[in-house]
């Protein structure tokens, strides 16, 4: 238990972080969450109150990325920061500094408030997008900890540099600082799990668009799943484990194709399944009709590839335990129309 430690959350409005906001509260931290805008406070904490009762140890702190104000005020006193803000795209943006500059500089400011404010250790969201093999390992591969997204290779998208540069930046500031901070990132592969509202990550849309039957067919994509729950758990490992200092984790779970999930939705869910498409979309035809859509052109490097993660380190040195991947995804689809989704 905390000890009643206090923790800072950035992006305290987000899927991630509204459930490390309330995992960080049932294991008694007192907790501060950054939002950009202090109107979103009700809701975040009705939200919250979905999982677990804040009593009196929640407070909001105003904080933007692209902004200085604010952060050596919600960082001061604090014992550790958990910084999971940055912007999400499905689709590649037109200019791709409107992902890079917040997630860069953001992760600059926070670390940096967190350095000034000698708290004990900074947790930083990655991705494993910032750990992709990339086009010299063309075909399928599995990646882990040791390798880093090279951010000028033309097939990455616009989030995975965004996501690189980042985790680069906070590393840097790092080790070029003289400070007794340490540093520790979680490195997440696809998201799901519960939402306790109807406003959820883009990572949700994967359930959300077989449920209501918005795609078509199925296209021929694989991630590997990982619970929010999971993602929580891992980022509060990495924030007190001695042996967590300076190491990346990468957070992921099971791989899965989109026809298993989609099979999955269909076998367990019954008559709240019937929009879940059953028919397959032959890779060319997702590239050609990625021509014309932006989400669809973002994914189609991937199309076919089986590119998987290993979370063995954070198993290994963390004792991290990634659920089953069919908890994960029938209690998102399950949350999604509880929340009248679909
Ligand atoms: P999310 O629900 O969209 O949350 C993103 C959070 O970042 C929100 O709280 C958002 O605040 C905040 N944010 C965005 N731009 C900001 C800005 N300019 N200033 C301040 N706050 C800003 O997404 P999520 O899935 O929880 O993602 C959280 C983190 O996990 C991100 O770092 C993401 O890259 C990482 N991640 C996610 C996945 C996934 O599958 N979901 C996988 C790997 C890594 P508002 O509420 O004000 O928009």
């Amino acid at each position: 238990m905390s000890g009643g430690e206090t923790v800072l959350v950035t992006g305290g409005s987000g899927y991630i972080g509204g459930w490390c906001v309330a995992s960080l509260l049932s294991q008694g931290y007192v907790v501060r969450a950054t939002v950009r805008d202090l109107a979103k406070e009700a809701a975040v904490r009705a939200s919250l109150s979905k999982i677990t009762d804040p009593g009196n140890r929640l407070s909001f702190y105003a904080a933007n990325l692209t902004s200085d104000d604010g952060w050596d005020a919600a960082v001061d006193g604090c014992d550790y920061v958990l910084h999971v803000a940055s912007p999400l795209g499905v689709a590649d943006p037109k200019d791709p500094n409107d992902l890079i500059v917040p997630a860069r500089e953001g992760a600059k400011r926070a670390v940096g408030a967190a350095i000034k404010a000698g708290v004990k250790r900074v947790v930083l969201t990655s991705s494993v997008a910032a750990t992709g093999k990339g086009r010299d390992f063309a075909g399928d591969w599995t990646s882990d900890e040791t390798v880093w997204t090279d951010p000028t290779e033309p097939q990455v998208s616009a989030y995975a540099q965004s996501k690189t540069l980042a985790e680069r930046a906070a590393w840097e500031l790092i080790h070029s600082a003289s400070t007794k901070t340490t540093l520790a990132t979680v490195n997440p592969a696809l998201v799901l799990g519960p939402v306790t509202s109807g406003d959820f990550s883009d990572s949700v849309q994967v359930v959300e668009r077989l449920l209501s039957g918005r795609v078509p067919g199925i296209p021929r994509l694989g991630f590997n799943v990982v619970d929010v729950r999971d993602v929580a758990d891992l980022h509060i490992r990495a924030m007190t484990d001695a042996h967590a200092a300076g190491e990346r984790f990468i957070a992921a779970g099971q791989f899965a194709w989109m026809a298993d999930i989609a099979s999955l939705l269909r076998e367990r869910l019954g008559p709240a399944a019937a929009k879940v498409p059953t028919r397959k979309v032959p890779n060319f035809v997702i590239r050609l009709a990625g021509l014309f859509d932006k989400d669809l052109g973002s994914v189609t490097p991937s199309l076919g590839l089986k590119h998987d993660y290993s979370s063995d380190k954070a198993q290994r040195i963390l004792g991290w335990k990634p659920r089953p991947m069919e908890e994960t995804i029938l209690d998102c689809a399950n949350s999604l129309i509880a929340n009248g989704v679909v």
